[in-house]
């Protein structure tokens, strides 16, 4: 056989040729709408590489991007990727701290980033001594994108390069420590691509319109960016605002059939359609994942004929780990055994592997009923972390995700909780998802968060942290939702409101920075239920 390459140029290679028709929309920061297409994109991308070669910039350098959703951003990446040099996505949400750490820890030589975020690049910048160049993506003026790339897309090399060349870096968003940086290599972007494509897992091709309501500096964009290439798929990049109306706005003026982002960002696009009696005409499948889904995101998608397809993965597996999609044994159960089903993180396809272990590192039987320690092995998963001597992986070759669950007969992955989040009372795991899920049922919970409060008899007790929907002050019926759907031991000892539960960098509940405003001195709302 031939040796192809599995290098990510292929991808763009490939739309451009086969897909070159096929549109990019794009929303800009000022709510402008610019439409290209794969062509443009590839001939975006070749002037991005003869910049940044004319720049100076070799393969395996870092290039950083600090940019929303976009068109433009999406040819930087692949101009980036393709020379062999390495696309870093810095998160605009970290902080100046994390920000300065991973820029100089990644040694970046060249930043590309939307205006927008220039206060925070002009605050960190003279601690960054490896930065040469800022690139404005959405300004046309000095260092802006039109001036810095040249006019001509005539042909540059790419591809040429072994496949376990470096693609992609990310950085774990450091909510623990500090942030670690992921490499993908272009093999195994270009096998996670093949995987994901699949009607198993996200299910993409020709006849897909995909809104990305997931940030391209979120693990990739869930590597959809890559997948939309490879199947000649419409992309809708909604860029920086993702409330409610702009998003309705684009799945309904754009056609969308498929879209995908954290629960954070469905639940106000879900407030916006019932606040205005809205329904969605074209959209038939939401992927989410990031975090849990609750439930009611479920029910309240399928009252908009809207299908939720749930799925698990993080930075460290490229990101997909597991998919929501049925079998048909599955597909058969009743309603209410499809919706469980649904509630469960999904299932593993062809290249990743995974298991459950006790504390001692002895694998669990997958019968749905023991927790264990989540370990995953696959292509696209991390093997060690960027600039580390040591191996990621236990001794079984698996990397521990840090997160417990339970895998059913099926095959069935269903998460209770991130190790360092679970609640261990009397000797037993209480699943924080599964309480704040259940509070999630109640229609004026906005976000819940399940907290570990020391015990003295338990060894630890759940306490339920609740913000209202606005304008919702108290919510005295909560504690019944709670004891009818959850086991008696697992009914939070105590409720409290809080006005604004801290959300992280990708759109979760940052448990650490609620920790320390509720056990901290900063308490200052009343308990709701007692
Ligand atoms: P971080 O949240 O640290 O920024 P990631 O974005 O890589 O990093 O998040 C990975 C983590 O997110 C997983 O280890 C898991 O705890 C959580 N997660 C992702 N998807 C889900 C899901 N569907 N259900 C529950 N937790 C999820």
């Amino acid at each position: 056989m031939q040796h192809w390459f599995l290098t990510m140029d292929k991808l763009v290679d490939h739309a451009a040729r086969w897909h070159g028709a096929v549109e990019i929309v794009s929303r800009t920061a000022d709510g402008a709408m610019i439409t290209t297409d794969w062509r443009s994109v590839r001939e975006e991308a070749r002037r991005v590489t003869r910049a940044l070669v004319a720049h100076g910039i070799i393969q395996g350098d870092r290039v950083a991007t600090l940019a929303m959703n976009g068109g433009r951003h999406l040819a930087a990446w692949f101009g980036i990727m393709n020379m062999g040099a390495v696309c870093h996505t810095l998160n605009p949400r970290l902080s100046d701290e994390q920000l300065r750490y991973v820029i100089n820890h990644a040694a970046d030589r060249m930043i590309v980033a939307d205006r927008a975020f220039r206060p925070a690049l002009d605050r960190v910048r003279a601690d960054c001594p490896t930065v040469e160049r800022v690139i404005w993506l959405d300004d046309d003026g000095v260092d802006g994108w039109e001036q810095w790339l040249p006019a001509d897309p005539v042909e540059v090399a790419w591809g040429s390069f072994a496949e376990e060349a470096p693609a992609g870096l990310c950085y774990t968003s450091g909510t623990t420590g500090r942030p670690k940086g992921v490499v993908y290599t272009h093999r195994s972007n270009y096998l996670h691509t093949l995987m994901i494509l699949q009607p198993d897992v996200f299910d993409i091709s020709a006849r897909t319109t995909l809104l990305l309501a997931v940030p391209m500096f979120h693990a990739n964009a869930w590597g959809l960016c890559f997948a939309a290439a490879a199947a000649g798929s419409k992309l809708v990049l909604p860029g920086p605002k993702l409330d409610g109306a702009t998003l309705y706005e684009l799945l309904e003026s754009e056609a969308v059939n498929l879209t995908a982002g954290v629960p954070t960002v469905w639940q106000t696009l879900l407030q916006f359609l019932d606040d205005n009696r809205l329904r969605l005409t074209t959209l038939k499948r939401v992927m989410i994942g990031g975090a849990p889904c609750p439930e009611r995101l479920i029910r309240a998608f399928a009252e908009q004929g809207v299908e939720v397809q749930h799925n698990w993965g993080m930075t460290e597996t490229s990101p997909l780990g597991t998919a929501g999609m049925p079998t048909a044994r599955t597909a058969a159960l009743d309603a209410d055994g499809r919706l469980r089903n649904k509630l469960t993180q999904g299932r593993v396809p062809l290249g990743v592997d995974m298991a459950i272990f006790d504390a001692a590192g002895t694998e669990l039987p997958r019968d749905g009923e023991q927790v264990g320690f989540l370990g995953v092995r696959g292509h696209s998963v991390i093997e060690r972390y960027y600039q580390s001597d040591e191996t990621a992986l236990d001794a079984h070759g698996y990397f521990d995700t840090g997160d417990i669950g339970t895998i059913d007969p099926d095959g069935y992955l269903r998460l209770t909780d991130r190790a360092k989040d679970a609640i261990k009372s009397g000797g037993e795991w209480i699943s924080s998802s599964e309480i704040e899920n259940a509070a999630l049922n109640h229609p004026m919970v906005a976000i819940a968060a399940a907290l570990a409060m020391p015990d003295a008899k338990w060894g630890e007790r759940p306490i339920l942290i609740v913000q209202p929907k606005p304008g919702c002050g108290d919510i005295a019926d909560l504690r019944p939702v709670l004891e009818r759907s959850l086991a008696k031991w697992a009914v939070p000892d105590e409720i409290r409101l809080w006005d604004a539960i801290p959300i992280n960098g990708t759109g979760k509940v940052d448990k650490n920075q609620l920790r320390q405003q509720i056990f901290g001195p900063k308490e200052s709302v009343a308990s709701a239920a007692g």
